[in-house]
């Protein structure tokens, strides 16, 4: 087959952005030229830490940053301690004994001792890969970008990992509340999203009523919707609670969409203990990882709900704005920053709160349509993926004396 490859440019954002954004982008860029990067993670797909690197890694090599991206390896058992840690990191509990330290640390050095690295920087996303640090011999900058939400940690688990942290030139968190007490500098880069992939793209009517119809999703009624992995944090029960409490004063569709991550086994669990929500107006799907559909339903529904009770930003909330619906958020973490109460959607922190404001919007078209155009400027404003990559280059350029004295052929 003779197929045109295309791949997105910074260029390409600059319909959303504006000229004089690219053209710094462009010449913040040219003093990287070549530069190394590699980026660790623990999954490639699934979240929205793999969804922001699939479109930053290929927006920078664009660029000519030479930026690679690998995912560690890992047992069950490495990943059902590690998705231990990251909710102990949000605040819930762990019995951190020796045994879930020792696997862990054992199998990052596998990893560590499998990756060769003579990069010029090294980014390391969330707690995973942290301990990677400990097997090199330290040549260049080495980044910790953290996703997670990290307003009040468990206190033992962040000793633990502190001391890996510290070894790091930057800790990037996404919001300044989750700043922590630590020798590192600290940045604070909040996440974005990409108008140009399947699930934010432009789609038409006809599109989208294929996708829902392709799932059977009802489409009589007002469609209330949350996507997300299935996961505690996301409060996938509240959703159905405060849609039942709704239902009695409008009819709507409520659709729970979620998707697996590989390095998140906890997701089998809760989409089995949702099962028994579902009734003919609840429908509870797992057919996540369908983009289009993720796309179809933000476009489509009347009113979008993240009820997460932590939430390190929320991808999601950015993404339905962008598509100019209106979105209920839990006043939590990274959505406070996304969503404005009253100006481009709600901010709830309750059941029954959210109950009321899916009545609010389900009843009221011209709130919606008001709210959702609001939205979709907010995210023009602040959350597309330029802002962000022009984050990283700020935070590149100023490791220059690094780069110095590495002789990298830019200094
Ligand atoms: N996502 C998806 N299908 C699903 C659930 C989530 O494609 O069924 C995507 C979602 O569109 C977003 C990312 O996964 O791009 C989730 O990112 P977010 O920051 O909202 O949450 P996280 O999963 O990283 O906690």
């Amino acid at each position: 087959m003779n197929m045109e490859h295309t791949i997105v440019k910074v260029e390409d954002y600059e319909q959303y952005v504006g000229a004089e954004s690219i053209e710094r982008i462009l010449n913040k860029a040219k003093f990287l030229q070549d530069l190394h990067v590699v980026n660790f993670n623990s999954t490639y797909y699934g979240g929205g830490v793999a969804e922001m690197l699939s479109s930053l890694t290929l927006l920078m090599n664009g660029l000519g940053i030479k930026t690679e991206w690998r995912v560690i390896q890992g047992t069950p058992d490495f990943f059902n301690i590690t998705k231990k840690m990251h909710n102990a990191l949000q605040g819930g509990e762990i019995n951190l004994s020796e045994m879930k330290m020792h696997i862990y640390e054992e199998v990052i050095y596998e990893n560590a001792f499998r990756n060769h690295l003579d990069h010029n920087l090294v980014i390391l996303h969330d707690p995973q890969p942290l301990p990677m640090i400990n097997h090199y011999k330290k040549r260049s900058p080495w980044i910790w970008r953290c996703h997670i939400d990290l307003s009040s940690p468990h206190a033992e688990t962040w000793n633990y990992l502190l001391p890996f942290i510290e070894k790091y030139d930057a800790a990037v968190l996404s919001c300044k509340e989750y700043a922590q007490k630590m020798n590192t500098p600290q940045f604070f880069f909040k996440p974005a999203i990409t108008p140009f992939n399947i699930k934010n793209r432009e789609l038409s009517e006809t599109e989208v009523d294929e996708r829902l119809a392709h799932y059977d999703i009802p489409t009589d009624l007002p469609l209330v919707v949350q996507i997300s992995r299935f996961d505690p944090w996301k409060d996938p029960q509240g959703v159905v609670d405060a849609f039942k409490i709704a239902q009695k004063e409008v009819d709507c569709t409520l659709v729970l969409l979620g998707n697996f991550a590989t390095d998140d086994p906890e997701g089998a669990e809760i989409y089995e203990s949702l099962l028994d929500s579902r009734e003919e107006r609840v429908l509870v799907l797992p057919y996540g990882d369908d983009t289009a559909l993720v796309n179809s339903l933000q476009r489509r529904a009347a009113v979008v709900l993240q009820k997460s009770i932590r939430e390190g930003f929320g991808l999601t909330v950015s993404e339905a704005m962008w598509k100019g619906t209106p979105v209920i958020g839990g006043n939590v973490g990274g959505i406070r920053y996304q969503i404005e109460d009253g100006e481009n959607g709600f901010l709830v922190s309750s059941v029954e709160e959210a109950a009321q404001r899916i009545v609010q919007l389900v009843k009221d078209e011209k709130l919606r349509r008001r709210l959702g155009k609001n939205a979709r400027e907010t995210v023009r404003q602040k959350f597309l993926m330029t802002r962000y990559l022009e984050q990283y280059l700020d935070l590149f350029s100023s490791f220059e004396t690094v780069f110095r004295i590495n002789n990298h052929p830019q200094f």
